[in-house]
Formats: structure tokens, C-alpha cells, sequence
């Protein structure tokens, strides 16, 4: 696990009677008042009951959404804590003002079976600025810092790094943990044969993972908008689909890098098409020209079958990007259909996060997956090899 190399575990620490501030990813989709995914929450779960057993008292603190400020009651952690509450069968006391008197002695008292949440971090202004002020104020409330917020870890915020920063004491939690090693079987010497599906909206959002596994993967297998770019590199007329006319010229050189390695590179053969994104239903092309007046907005049958075939032979399978417009019905049948077959293929099948782990979830097919990252940005930018803020500064000595 090279990724994790000079940085402790959780297990490292003993954790009794000590103050241990808990930084998590409980940034969850709200929905009317209700939690819509609760993955996140429980991923966190095992970090949590760990600490609870070895006697830690426990401050859990993480962000959730985007708040207008502190008084945007919408982005409150509140109902999050009461889920964690019922999961853990514990007390859960969310605190608004983490340096307070009242906080510190809350803490001080703790008993076992409670612990304190901190109210959404990012209802205060300098968690996202890394304000070193914020971090000097939540300093004295801890002993150990860990974190376990694999899909924060991109971020150079408070809670992620200037704290930790300043914390003597600290590592990771199992989260993390288990979210580099599954990346690192991806980067260090995977077992092959190996094939990285793409897909998604945009070429130039996946550029620098391209860039890390052209020399890496046996192959790549191309859906989503991305693959009208490339097909329109290759002179393909692909009527009205979403093009990214300025990576024309670097889709062109992407294949002929690929071909140059002898490692294949599957685009679709058919599509399902429409007249608009706004559209119903879908038709099948009969091969691969799509008619100037319709857009691709999914894979087609033959494509399915051709990509099936090629992940059934995979040992390892890297999957980012959904192969269509998969919140809808009329142009799911793609993805959701990669999906069973990356499912059923005997090999190492790691999903990323973000669209990718909705599309795994919607699917039906998550639980066969090997591993399905809880961070979108997070495990692309770690793939990359973007060094992770919130890692590094665990490697860190105390500033
Ligand atoms: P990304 O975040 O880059 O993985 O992109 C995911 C988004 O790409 C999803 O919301 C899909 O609906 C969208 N998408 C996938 N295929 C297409 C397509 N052919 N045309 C338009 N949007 C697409």
C-alpha cells in the first residue's frame, strides 16, 4: 500500500479516554427532507464503532452540501446525526459551537454510548479558506486526530488539513484505508488482462486519468458524450451528440498513443439515439453514423454485447463514467447492462465515485462489485497521482 506509506492507522493509537476528533464524509443527498443515499453514512460506521469500543471520546465532525452560511438550516447535519444515533444504538449531540466552554465540558463528560457531532463545518466561513484560526480553535478539543473522509481528501479545508496540521497525533481511519487499497490495485502491478472504462459527459474531464493509465491498462472501452468526441475525431458523423470540438485534436493523438502501444481502444459501434436529451424514448442506429438531426445518448445493442465480451475476460476493471444518459430510462439499458457484465466478470471490478456509484446503485449490481469508491473527485484525483491534501498532511511532522 505505497499510498498510505508513513501514515498511521487508527490501530496505531491508543485511543482510551482520549479525545479524538473523528473527520468524516457524512455529505449525504437530501431529498425533501430525507436522506436519499445513506452509503456514506455507512461507510463511516466501522471508523465509529472502532473508536467507540477502544473508549475514545468521540467528536465526529464533517461538511454537507454547500450552505449559504451558518444559519442555512437546509445543509444541517442534524438528521444525518439522528440516522447515526439509530444505526449505533447511541446518543449523538450536535454542537453549533465547537469552541464553547459548554462543548468542552460536554466533551469532558462524555459517557460512554455518546458521543458530540459537530454541526455541518461549513457553517463556518473559514473551513473551505483552510483558515489556520478556525484550526487554533478546535486544536484544544483534541487528542488524535483521524480522518475518514476519503471524498474530502482532494480538499485543503480546515477539517482535512490545517487541523491535522497542527495535531502531533494522527492518522486514518478504515474508510481510507480500504479506499487506497483498492485504488493502489489499480496503479501497482494490477493482474491483467486490464480495462479501464470511460464514459461520462466530457473528454477533458478524464485527461489526466487517461494520461496515468495509457501505460498501465491493456486496454480502454469508451461510452458516454466522450465517445462522440473521439468518433468525431475518427471522422464519424455523429449528428448533433455532445462534442468537444477543442479535444478533437487530442482525441486523434489519444488514439494513435493507444495504437502505437498495440493496446485496444473500443468505441461504440451503434447508439441509441433521440432528437433531444428532453426526448422518451430512443432509437437504435443501425451502425455507426448517427443522422445529422439526432444525438447519441447511449449505447447501442451491438456496442453492449462487443463491450460485455471484452469485460468477461478482465481481471482487473477500472470503471468511471456511465455509458449514457442513464438517469433516464429510454438510455439506461447501457450502462446498466455494463454494469451486470462487470458484475459478473471474475475479476478485480473497482467503480468510481460520484455518477459512477449511482449508476453501480441504480444498476442493481453494486453489491458484486469489488469496490465502489465513496469519492468521486477524491479517488480520480488520487488515480491521477494529485498528491491528496488530506493524506499528505498525515505524512506531515506538526507545523
Ligand atoms: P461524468 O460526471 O463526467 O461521469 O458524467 C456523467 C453524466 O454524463 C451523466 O449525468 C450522464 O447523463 C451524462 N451523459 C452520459 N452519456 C451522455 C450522452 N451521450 N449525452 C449527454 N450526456 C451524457
Amino acid at each position: 500500500m505505497a499510498g498510505l506509506k508513513g501514515i498511521k492507522t487508527i490501530r496505531d493509537f491508543d485511543l482510551k479516554d482520549k479525545r479524538v476528533f473523528l473527520r468524516l464524509d457524512l455529505n449525504v443527498p437530501l431529498e425533501n427532507g430525507v436522506i436519499s443515499d445513506e452509503t456514506r453514512i455507512l461507510a463511516s460506521l466501522p471508523t465509529i464503532k472502532y473508536a467507540l469500543d477502544h473508549g475514545a471520546k468521540l467528536i465526529l465532525a464533517s461538511h454537507l452540501g454547500r450552505p449559504k452560511g451558518p444559519g442555512d438550516k437546509s445543509q444541517s447535519l442534524e438528521l444525518v446525526g439522528n440516522r447515526l444515533a439509530e444505526l449505533l444504538q447511541i446518543e449523538v449531540m450536535l454542537v453549533e459551537e465547537p469552541d464553547s466552554e459548554a462543548t468542552k465540558a460536554l466533551l469532558m463528560g462524555l459517557k460512554k454510548n455518546q458521543v458530540i457531532l459537530l454541526e455541518n463545518v461549513r457553517f463556518h466561513e473559514g473551513e473551505t479558506k483552510d483558515s489556520i484560526e478556525f484550526a487554533q480553535a478546535l486544536a484544544p478539543l483534541t487528542d488524535i486526530y483521524i480522518n475518514d473522509a476519503f471524498g474530502a481528501s482532494h480538499r485543503a479545508h480546515t477539517t482535512i488539513h490545517a487541523l491535522p496540521s497542527l495535531m502531533k497525533e494522527k492518522g486514518i481511519g478504515f474508510l481510507i484505508e480500504k479506499e487506497i487499497h483498492m485504488l493502489d490495485q489499480l496503479i501497482e502491478s494490477p493482474k491483467r488482462p486490464y480495462f479501464a472504462i470511460l464514459g461520462g459527459a466530457k473528454v477533458s474531464d478524464k485527461i489526466a486519468v487517461f494520461e496515468k493509465l495509457i501505460d498501465i491498462v491493456d486496454g480502454f472501452i469508451i461510452g458516454g458524450a466522450m465517445a462522440y468526441t473521439f468518433l468525431k475525431a475518427k471522422n464519424v458523423s455523429v449528428g448533433k451528440s455532445l462534442v468537444e470540438n477543442e479535444k478533437l485534436n487530442y482525441a486523434r493523438e489519444m488514439i494513435a498513443r493507444v495504437e502505437a502501444r498495440n493496446k485496444s481502444f473500443l468505441l461504440p459501434v451503434d447508439h441509441i439515439v433521440a432528437s433531444s436529451i428532453n426526448d422518451t424514448t430512443g432509437e437504435i442506429t443501425s451502425g455507426l453514423t448517427i443522422p445529422d438531426d439526432k444525438m447519441g445518448l447511449d449505447i447501442g445493442p451491438k456496442t453492449l454485447s462487443q463491450f460485455s465480451e471484452a469485460v468477461k475476460g478482465a481481471a482487473t476493471i477500472f470503471w468511471n463514467g456511465p455509458m449514457g444518459v442513464f438517469e433516464k430510462e429510454a438510455f439506461s439499458k447501457g450502462t446498466f447492462g455494463l454494469a451486470k457484465a462487470i458484475a459478473e466478470s471474475k475479476g478485480v471490478k473497482i467503480v468510481g465515485g460520484g455518477d459512477s456509484a449511482a449508476a453501480a446503485e441504480k444498476s442493481g449490481y453494486a453489491s458484486q462489485m469489488t469496490h465502489i469508491s465513496t469519492g468521486g473527485g477524491a479517488s480520480l484525483e488520487y488515480l491521477q497521482g494529485d498528491k491528496l491534501p488530506g493524506l499528505e498532511v498525515l505524512r506531515a511532522k506538526i507545523r
